[in-house]
């Protein structure tokens, strides 16, 4: 135990758990004003009769990046209720600092464009990627140059100008795990950027794991409610203050009213993703002996997100739930399911995505809130005219699916 601990020394507050920042942090402040529920700020503009002053406020936003001191003269520039949504992932995620954007693609967007600024074009990249991300960097939009490798191959697919290597953890769809510690190692001195929406703060935090950029789509699980879509990148303030400046100078902000929403998103983060997450290995523990589906994917971390791939037609499942929603996204309060070949990573090569693991049996779902016995009826509804695996274990590839 740590003697602080037992002198009960004011000046170093024990470290609040993640359950309190989800509700506390970036909202610090609303009780010395008088207010319980954060204020939304609207604002494209701040009136100042004072234009030195703003010139001054300008000219330092343009040297260091740093959030502008008082009024954010534009709103382009700075938002006070975003940036209550900015303080509170950070908080969760145990970085420096954050920054919004407008959409996850967005925020990946700004992070490519601040290393790209930099004469620093290659990106080393682990596939699978989300189907956009993979599409931003193989096709090159940005100006940026990609190397795709496994894990292993990181250390040696890195170059003198490599400003980045990026992943997903657990990844969309396949749900694949890579060992965050070791990664980071194999990176040297590049930064890596774990693209960690699916995973959530509340399952793990990859700066904690050597990670210097953490990337949400805010849109996911952050939001939770499938009614507000944003990215935001947390990280160090060093490159949080050229984040804020490419934001500043291409415009994908976040509005205030979905900062507003997001922040409220994060007070019920860790009790929603507890909650699915334990339904979601409900799922997978029966559909895994389930003898009509032929391979489950769940990561050892746990999460809301289950992928499997059936036996037979995989469109089938899709026009045949009834309770659960077929629909692309993740991260909301009822349950999803979409078929990644036709919908999430459709704009991947067809060869790409297959080599990636994303077969075209594959079905992601993203499990929801709702009872699990519910779920696992509309599921069982659904997969009811499958082929199914043979007590001996024959695979029904040949035969027909279902009528
Ligand atoms: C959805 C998603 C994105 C893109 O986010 P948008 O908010 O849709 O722009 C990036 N990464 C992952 C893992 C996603 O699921």
């Amino acid at each position: 135990m740590d003697t602080e601990a037992l002198t009960g020394d004011s000046t170093t507050p024990r470290p609040r758990a993640l359950a309190t920042e989800a509700v506390h942090a970036g909202r610090d402040d609303l009780a010395g004003l008088g207010l319980h529920a954060v204020p939304i700020d609207l604002s494209t503009t701040y009136p100042s009769y004072d234009s030195r002053g703003e010139a001054e406020r300008i000219d330092s936003f343009a040297a260091t990046g740093a959030r502008p001191d008082g009024p954010p003269v534009y709103g382009r520039l700075d938002n006070p209720t975003t940036a209550r949504f900015e303080t509170a992932l950070a908080r969760l995620e145990g970085t420096e600092s954050a920054v919004s954007f407008a959409t996850g693609m967005a925020a990946l967007t700004a992070v490519l464009l601040v290393r790209a600024s930099m004469g620093l074009r290659h990106v080393v990249a682990v596939r699978p990627l989300y189907g956009c991300s993979d599409h931003l960097l193989g096709a090159g939009l940005l100006g940026t140059e990609v190397t795709w490798t496994d894990p292993a191959g990181i250390a040696e697919a890195i170059r003198p100008d490599t400003g980045l290597v990026m992943v997903e953890t657990p990844a969309n769809p396949t749900l694949a795990e890579v060992d965050i510690q070791a990664l980071a190692h194999s990176c040297g001195s590049v930064p890596l950027l774990v693209d960690s929406t699916f995973a959530t703060p509340v399952l793990q935090r990859p700066v904690e794991d050597g990670a210097r950029i953490v990337l949400h789509s805010a849109t996911k699980y952050l939001g939770g409610h499938g009614d507000v879509m944003g990215g935001v990148v947390a990280c160090d303030e060093e490159f949080a203050a050229r984040l804020r400046q490419v934001r500043f100078a291409t415009g994908g902000v976040l509005h205030p009213m979905a900062g507003y929403l997001l922040l409220r998103g994060l007070s019920t983060l860790p009790v929603r993703v507890r909650a699915a997450s334990a339904s979601a290995a409900e799922l997978t523990r029966r559909l895994t002996a389930d003898p009509r589906i032929a391979r489950v994917h769940y990561p050892k971390i746990g999460g809301a997100m289950v992928s499997f791939e059936v036996y037979g037609d995989p469109h089938r499942v899709i026009s045949a739930v009834r309770l659960i929603t077929p629909a692309v996204s993740l991260g909301s309060v009822d349950t999803l399911i979409q078929h990644p070949a036709s919908i999430s990573h459709r704009i991947v090569d067809e060869g790409d995505r297959r080599a990636a693991g994303v077969g075209d049996r594959l079905l992601r779902m993203s499990v929801g809130l709702e009872d699990v016995e519910d779920l696992w009826a509309d599921l069982c509804q659904a997969l009811s005219d499958r082929p199914a695996r043979t007590a001996a274990g024959n695979v029904p590839e040949s035969r027909p699916a279902g009528r």
